[in-house]
């Protein structure tokens, strides 16, 4: 099943180009955080891991780049992730001009797969029935039975039965022929037509048939804000194989004019020694998440023999840990670091510590902690000698 793309015939394209406004919070719902990541993560990361090796392109915001960046660097692989397309007014809009670049980009493309990035629980048996059976009728999309009784507000404030028998509510990912799908896309833009809420109606509306599959009541699109409490309780449920791992490191001092402390550069009478930047800080914080997934140390994947990491920038070494807890499907929960010396003060450069430490690794700045405490003039570090750090990190694996 996971060998469907052997061809190279299929791509799948995700919607992420709206604004999301009704679940409310800091940014568009597809860029906010469940269980450390975005939400446009989740939704790429279950892409890839139902249809591996099939590329895919998002269609974003023109003023989303940096948090598509973000989103990409957080995906568990983004080896397939193409560069984003730029979408339009409407949700159609969008749609279209994705599949405008994917026709640019490859002109071999039989199948698309078109998801909405606010649908982050499809499993892989509705991803990949999608295809499969796109393959066979051309245009499919899953559909659930309604549930609940329906009715219809009335002009009067009071609303009426509508008859439930036969009706479907319907979900993405929707599949369709390339061709047909984008042809249906050219001839809706050149009628003028910019109202159509999802693809199967246009394809439907330019006269081909479309073929129902079940969805699933699991594969419900983020909306209000309740539903970003739902996600999170379920996203969290998988994670919870929880983790601790710890590092310390140690850099003598040497002559020199600045130290490097957390990706940060302080000025300081004395530099550290060491074969790389000698940040102390960032090398615990990559031991103590190599530690959590049990994943040897910092010199087994940068042996200090190899010369390629001769005055490397420390970022590059915590930047692979973070990858590596995220290829494992993990969540970063915490991060605490603790630097030992009595030199330089810590204390004015916390929060610039603390910012650069989110940044590196992607987290919200309130799951990162910088610590600072002297030896009392005991000891390497109290002979001001050369620094010491220890970290701790939790992290929450999928069980
Ligand atoms: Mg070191």
């Amino acid at each position: 099943m996971t060998d469907q793309n052997v061809n190279g015939d299929t791509a799948i394209l995700i919607v992420a180009a709206g604004r999301g406004l009704r679940a409310g919070g800091p940014a568009p719902k597809q860029y906010q955080r469940l269980a450390g990541k975005p939400v446009l993560t989740h939704c790429i990361d279950r892409m890839t891991e139902a249809l591996p090796g099939v590329p895919i392109l998002t269609v974003i915001h023109p003023d989303d780049s940096r948090l598509f960046d973000a989103a990409r660097q957080a995906c568990a692989d983004s080896r397939m992730l193409l560069p984003p397309a730029a979408g339009g007014e409407t949700r159609q809009a969008s749609v279209y001009a994705g599949i405008k670049k994917l026709h640019e980009l490859n002109t071999f493309i039989k199948f698309v797969i078109i998801h909405d990035a606010a649908r982050l629980f499809s499993s892989n048996r509705l991803i990949q029935h999608c295809l499969m059976d796109a393959r066979q009728f051309g245009a499919v999309v899953p559909a659930l039975a309604v549930p609940d009784s329906l009715r219809r507000n009335t002009a009067d404030g009071f609303s009426e039965p509508v008859e439930r028998s036969g009706l479907l509510a319907v979900q993405t990912p929707q599949c369709f022929s390339f061709d047909l799908i984008r042809q249906a896309h050219e001839r809706a833009a050149s009628s003028g037509r910019t109202d159509f809420t999802d693809d199967a109606s246009l394809i439907e509306w330019s006269g081909i048939l479309v073929k129902t599959f079940p969805g699933e009541s699991g594969n419900f699109k983020l909306t209000t804000a309740e539903d970003f409490v739902t996600a999170e309780a379920l996203l969290l449920a998988r994670l919870a194989d929880i983790r601790t791992g710890y590092g310390y490191d140690v850099h003598a001092f040497c002559s020199g004019d600045h130290v490097w402390l957390g990706g940060v550069k302080i000025p300081h009478t004395r530099g550290l020694d060491g074969h790389s930047d000698a940040d102390v800080g960032l090398h615990a914080l990559t031991d103590a998440l190599l530690g959590a997934i049990a994943d040897g140390d910092i010199g087994m994947h940068f042996p200090p023999s190899d010369p390629q990491w001769r005055g490397a920038a420390s970022d590059i070494f915590l930047r692979e840990a973070v990858r590596r807890v995220r290829a494992l499907g993990g969540m970063i929960a915490h991060l605490d670091l603790t630097f030992v010396c009595e030199e330089p003060k810590i204390g004015p450069h916390r929060d610039a510590i603390r910012a650069s430490i989110a940044n590196i690794t992607g987290l919200d700045l309130r799951r990162v902690a910088v610590k600072a405490t002297t030896s009392e003039k005991l000891g390497f570090t109290g002979r001001r000698e050369g620094i010491a750090a220890t970290a701790v990190a939790t992290i929450r694996l999928p069980q």
